[in-house]
């Protein structure tokens, strides 16, 4: 990779990091021996050689940016097995990119992004991972001030969208190049085929779409969809004002920044399309150098609405327990029936496998009983939906409470609680226990994310 790309960055100096987390398995996954792995080592400390900060642009809330990693830096690469990863530290300190920021993470953010990572992890969908979250004795100053932390992060990527919009706008020449290298390193069976740039910006196309359906899947909000946090991998990542949304209201947001709602649970799917847009603009200057033309590029976009339903549908249909490929009726009509009870998106689908485990008003409607009803004549088959339905999502107020306890007396036993509840989201036979009660209405409609 060229050197406009990067910029060689030292991490900053910490007193006294302390490790709060560590992930064993995706140490083992590493092949890495956690007894060698110290504080010291996870905070990036006297390391054999400078790490690099990305450069990177991006549509921030539609605006186009120039960017590159502002309090983060990458080691390098790791390869376990075949497998190349990049591992990155989050909170390291300022960077030629950092503009007015500090550079710095907070303790309960970094946290909550292992936290969130670790969920997505868990529930079978391509994300980053967060191998440990190192807390360090500098003070951080946000909406209340307390420790900084480090969290280091492991992906097959941290190439995005906006990596491709940076060579794009900044040389447009090289961008050959830098494309040759990601399809090497990412899509390498692609090099055989004969359109081999179409066929990349449809692989890139095809993951982000499965990582979007993925999300609606379990209800997630990724909360900052800018094309900087698109990983061309369709790896779920940057985990900030994130959530999950708990009644089912598409229009459900929680980021405090996003005042109109332009990543709502229910616009991930347009915006996912407009950002793809932007990709395919990024690529434009290639059509010049090869045998790709834009029109065969707007005809891919053009397939997006097709193949978002196809993947949409036989998601939802899995989530009923519906084997065959039709009953589009009776799935358009209970995501109606969704819509206007606001029901806990998540319990709708235990309640329906496994009746009168959930007291809420919603489910004791005759309304719902016929739909249940009408679903159990079609679909509603056991082993289908317990792959696609979780038992257990992070409940937000629980996920603050956890937080606020480790803030406020240094306990992390609850947060390692709800970890271990996220462990394995599918299959706990623990049905009805306080991890699955949505909160109360008012917190949701009060609560926000930063
Ligand atoms: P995000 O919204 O998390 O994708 O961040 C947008 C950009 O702001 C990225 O380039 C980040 O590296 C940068 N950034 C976020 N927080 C900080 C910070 N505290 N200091 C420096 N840069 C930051
Ligand atoms: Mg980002
Ligand atoms: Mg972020």
């Amino acid at each position: 990779m060229d050197s406009t790309l990067y910029s060689r960055v030292t991490p900053k100096s910490v007193a006294n990091p302390d490790i709060l987390l560590l992930n064993d398995e995706l140490c083992a996954d590493l092949g890495l021996d956690t007894a060698e792995l110290n504080a010291t080592i996870l905070a990036g400390q006297d390391l054999l050689e400078e790490p690099i900060a990305q450069a990177y642009a991006g549509h921030q809330y539609g605006s186009f940016t120039v960017l590159g990693d502002g309090r983060a830096v990458i080691l390098g690469e790791h390869v376990q097995d075949g497998t190349r990863y990049d591992i990155q530290l989050k909170g390291s300190g300022r960077t030629p990119y950092s503009r007015r920021g500090d550079g710095n993470a907070t303790v309960s953010s970094m946290l909550r992004e292992y936290l969130y990572s670790y969920a997505i992890q868990n529930l079978n969908i391509k994300t980053s991972r967060s191998l440990a979250v190192v807390e360090t004795d500098e003070a951080v100053k946000r909406r209340r001030t307390e420790s900084g932390a480090i969290l280091v992060r492991v992906m097959n990527s941290h190439i995005r969208y906006g990596t491709f919009q940076y060579v794009a706008n900044k040389a447009s020449d090289e961008l050959q190049r830098f494309t040759d290298y990601v399809i090497d390193r990412h899509y390498p069976q692609l090099h055989t085929k004969d359109r081999t740039y179409l066929a990349f910006f449809d692989a890139v196309m095809q993951s982000s779409i499965e990582m979007v359906v993925d999300w609606l899947r379990v209800g997630f909000i990724h909360g900052v969809m800018n094309t900087d946090n698109m990983s061309i991998d369709g790896e779920t990542f940057d985990y900030g004002p994130c959530a999950f949304m708990n009644f089912y209201d598409e229009q459900t947001v929680f980021s405090s920044i996003d005042k109109h709602g332009r990543y709502a649970f229910g616009n991930q799917r347009p915006i996912l399309r407009w950002n793809l847009e932007r990709f395919a603009e990024a690529l434009q200057p290639l059509c010049t150098q090869s045998a790709l033309t834009y029109d065969e590029l707007e005809g891919k976009l053009n397939e997006f609405e097709d193949r978002f339903d196809a993947q949409y549908d036989t998601m939802m249909r899995k989530k009923l327990g519906i084997s065959s490929d039709g009953e589009q009726e009776l799935v358009d009509e209970f995501i109606e029936w969704l819509r206007k009870s606001n029901a806990d998106y998540t319990n709708t689908f235990l309640e329906l496998e496994m009746p009168g485990t959930f007291d809420s008003p919603v489910f004791a409607t005759a309304e719902f009983e016929q739909l249940r009803n009408k679903l159990a004549a079609v679909g509603l088959d056991e082993e289908l939906m317990q792959e696609a339905n979780p038992r257990y999502i992070p409940r937000n107020y629980l996920v603050e409470e956890a937080l606020d306890t480790y803030l406020e007396t240094g306990d992390l036993s609850k947060f390692k609680g709800l970890l271990t509840v996220l462990e394995n989201p599918y299959t706990s036979k623990d049905m009805g226990s306080q991890f699955q009660q949505p909160p109360p209405r008012e917190f949701d409609s009060e609560y926000t994310t930063y």
